[in-house]
């Protein structure tokens, strides 16, 4: 059982409210569980090109954007997976495996919304490796898919961080560094209906008020939040209601790395997982690509066809150096 505290009201007139309802806003269970309608498999008859080809992992810091790639396809293999549904347990289920197998420790925190469309299970599930100071460099991705819009897999929307975050842990878990590096992956990002600071962002919302509860969020030094960084045509914006500093510090280091064309210096302003923390003081960047203009973002088009191994080693690439830039801190 779970209550949220209200969060602080942001005046914002935001992209997430922008949302407009693309196939009607009832949220219905006919696309969970059993009869599923057909979806997009992972399959694709749109492959990458050549142009998109991950380069190798030894250029990306040991990021593989191959396999990356890979994980994003095994996600969307499971069709839509909204929060609650039968397709995310089985997610979480190879998630959970899938950490492990990289010698991650894993927590997991299931837990119970009260949402629109009734009550739901969630899980928010986080690999923990161990630092030798207090503090925690902080790590986020959500997993779950849109419940609103038919056939929706959330191949980057979704699917895309979920990779990027896994093959993250694959690296980071047989290593110890200054500090502990934590690494969520949260149900329940997405609006059950219509977009609010109640109809949203649960799991993120559970996990930073669990935090708090505990005492551990004081040891949150950065949250470095990854949302919708997959696309072949993606181009990352300073996302302004984050933390100055850790958006300077990502940018630097993806200008360093060579990333000027893909981490532009525009800005925009997007609801997201980092609002969680954010309004309870902690320092958080989100990473999201340009979901406004991509002409996929929310539709059943966010499929396979528009993801690219290049980007996500790019942006893996970026990750590693941020978080390396934290740790030497
Ligand atoms: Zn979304």
């Amino acid at each position: 059982m779970t209550t949220f505290s209200a969060n602080s009201l942001r005046t914002v007139l935001l992209f997430g409210l922008a949302f407009v309802c693309l196939a009607g806003c009832q949220a219905s269970d006919s696309s969970r569980g059993a009869g599923q309608p057909p979806f997009m498999s992972a399959t694709t008859s749109n492959p990458p090109q050549a142009a998109d080809d991950a380069p190798p992992p030894d250029k990306t810091g040991g990021f593989d954007g191959k396999r990356a790639y890979a994980l994003v396809g095994k996600q969307v293999g499971f069709g839509p997976h909204p929060s609650g549904s039968a397709a995310i347990a089985k997610l979480q289920d190879f998630m959970q495996s899938e950490l492990k197998s990289y010698g991650c420790t894993v927590d997991t925190d299931s837990f119970t919304a009260d949402t629109p469309v009734g009550r739901l299970p969630m899980k928010n599930i986080v690999a923990k490796i161990p630092g030798e100071k207090t503090g925690i460099i902080l790590l986020g991705t959500h997993y779950d898919t849109l419940l609103t819009v038919p056939n929706f897999v959330g191949a980057d929307d979704g699917g895309s961080s979920t990779a990027l975050m896994l093959e993250l842990a694959r690296l980071l878990c047989p290593q110890h560094g200054k500090y502990a590096v934590w690494i969520a992956f949260f149900d329940g990002e997405e609006a059950t209906q219509r977009w609010s600071d109640t109809d949203s962002r649960y799991g993120s919302r559970q996990m930073a008020a669990k935090l708090a509860m505990s005492g551990d969020l004081k040891r949150v030094k950065a949250f470095l939040l990854a949302d919708i960084v997959g696309g072949r045509k993606a181009q990352f914006v300073r996302e302004t209601s984050s933390t100055p500093e850790l958006i300077n510090l990502v940018w630097n280091a993806a200008h360093k790395l060579g990333y000027a064309a893909l981490f532009r210096d525009t800005t925009t302003e997007a609801q997201d997982d980092h609002d969680s923390f954010l309004s309870r003081g902690v320092p958080s960047v989100d990473v999201i690509g340009d979901f406004i203009n991509n002409g996929y973002w929310h539709t059943a088009q966010d499929n396979m066809d528009i993801i690219s191994p290049k980007t996500l080693a790019s942006v893996g690439h970026v990750f590693l150096e941020s978080i390396k830039e934290l740790q030497s801190r």
